[in-house]
């Protein structure tokens, strides 16, 4: 048996294009561990779901598994899409260790689906493809959270033969975009082959194949990054920027190293310099057996990587979505602000004196749609974090070349005030949760002002 050592929960992030069934999948990997309860329940986290080894062992049936692990379990982060991948880790890199790129089975490829793939080649992160919705394959006569093997020698012959067809449809989309690929059980090297799933995420056939290939993509892929140290200061991504009632403006945060506790000093990306606060409360969900509370969360006194926390303190209302939060000391204040300061003047975008304007929701969306736009050679005038507000609208509205009355906004919402005031003005909005849609809209739309 191999030695134990302390590794971390990998992050796993689920992808994939709108309506093809990762908000399922995420609460059949939820729902299912929930009902089996006996092993080791699952933890709901603020923005994420651990599911512990022991039940991803038991769902599997082979309790010898159980040994061949070292990872402490699977840490799902709850928001699906891309926000896992635009969302920075300290010195670069995504938030999430693992990925699942969801597809239906039926309708094949999509944008999101391919952009997703595109992430994923970026940063290098090893993922799976799960190929859902195999239980609306006509004739399917469904097996209740069944491994995927068990539940297809239980079709007929026409059923199997009509899933192979759009299985290899899959295998091809993926070629194309430049992976090769092979059913799960038939890969033999996860470096050379990407693994695909069949799944349902309604019925739950496949699920435990799901997680033990994320397992064994964890065991082999990750484990030199996940050592970790419990007792070094956290780190680890905002999330989210949110309001909450009676605390003001909180941050849900992934840590992903070391530890964080109340009272601690902390540091966190901001639109401009880092601020600097400390931690008043650290809180998780309740539990829902405590439903009869008044009381959202509860507090608890400190946390370790990896774990998803929301953080109550001064100050928050500032930070970024996507941007480093760090546990610092008197000591270390100031050169750890100047590191956070220089890693988000990285992505800081250098612009053009003229060009169009873009919005995005996290540093790391921003990032990843101005890079888009370079290789598309379409000038960028500014590039910032945010809603779209009404002092933007102004500002491109004052623009002189039509070409460039324009505001690209990725996973954005227009202010109401802005709202009002484009109306009176001539400018272009283009709003999408897709880069590639937004671009070649943006392209459609150039190309019909010239002629
Ligand atoms: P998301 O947009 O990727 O989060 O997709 P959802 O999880 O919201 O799923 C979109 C729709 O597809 C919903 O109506 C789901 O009930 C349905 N759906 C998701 N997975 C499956 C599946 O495995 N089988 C069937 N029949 N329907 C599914
Ligand atoms: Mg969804």
């Amino acid at each position: 048996m191999a030695v134990k050592q302390d590794l971390r929960t990998p992050i796993v992030s689920v992808m994939g294009h709108v309506d093809h069934g990762k908000t399922t999948l995420l609460d059949r990997i939820r729902g299912s561990t929930v009902a089996e309860g006996e092993a080791g329940a699952i933890t709901q986290h603020i923005g994420a779901t651990e599911v512990p080894i022991d039940t991803i062992v038991s769902k599997c049936g082979n309790p010898a598994l159980r040994d061949k692990f070292m990872v402490p379990g699977l840490l799902f982060i709850d928001t699906p899409g891309h926000h896992a991948f635009t969302s920075l880790r300290s010195r670069g890199g995504a938030l999430a260790d693992l990925a699942i790129v969801i597809v239906d089975i039926n309708e094949g490829f999509m944008p999101q689906t391919i952009e997703s793939l595109q992430i994923l080649k970026r940063f290098k992160t090893p993922f799976v493809v799960v190929a859902n919705k195999i239980d609306r394959i006509h004739g399917w006569e469904p097996q209740k959270n069944a491994p995927f093997i068990v539940s297809y020698n239980k079709q007929s012959e026409r059923v199997k033969t009509e899933l192979d067809r759009k299985f290899y449809e899959v295998v091809g989309e993926l070629y194309n975009a430049g992976f090769n690929s092979e059913r799960h059980d038939r890969v033999s090297d996860f470096q050379r082959n990407i693994g695909i799933i069949p799944i349902s995420a309604v019925t739950g056939e496949g699920i435990a194949d799901v997680l033990m290939v994320l397992l064994g993509l964890a065991q082999r892929f990750l484990e030199g990054n996940l050592h970790y140290d419990a007792s070094v200061p956290g780190v680890g991504t905002v999330l989210e920027v949110k309001e909450e009632k009676g605390l003001g403006a909180t941050i849900d945060v992934i840590l992903y190293d070391g530890n964080l506790k109340k009272g601690d000093m902390i540091v966190v990306g901001s639109l401009g310099k880092p601020l600097h606060t400390k931690v008043r409360a650290l809180l998780k969900p309740r539990p829902l057996t405590e439903i009869k509370s008044e009381e959202k969360f509860q507090q608890v006194q400190s946390v370790t990587a990896a774990i998803g926390v929301k953080i109550s303190a001064p100050n928050l209302d500032s930070a970024l979505a996507g941007s480093p939060v760090r546990v610092v000391t008197p000591e270390t204040v100031d050169a750890i602000s100047e590191e956070i300061l220089n890693e988000l003047e990285e992505v800081q975008i250098d612009t053009d004196a003229l060009g169009i304007t873009i919005k995005a929701d996290t540093i790391g969306s921003l990032e990843a749609l101005v890079n888009e736009l370079k290789k598309e050679k379409i000038p960028i005038r500014k590039a910032t974090v945010g809603d779209i507000s009404q002092r933007d609208v102004v500002e491109v509205a004052a623009i002189e070349d039509p070409f460039y009355n324009v505001i690209i906004g990725f996973n954005v919402k227009v202010l109401p005030d802005a709202k009002d005031k484009v109306q009176s003005t001539e400018i272009k909005l283009f709003l999408s949760d897709v880069i590639y849609r937004l671009i070649d809209d943006y392209k459609d739309w150039a190309k019909e002002q010239k002629e």
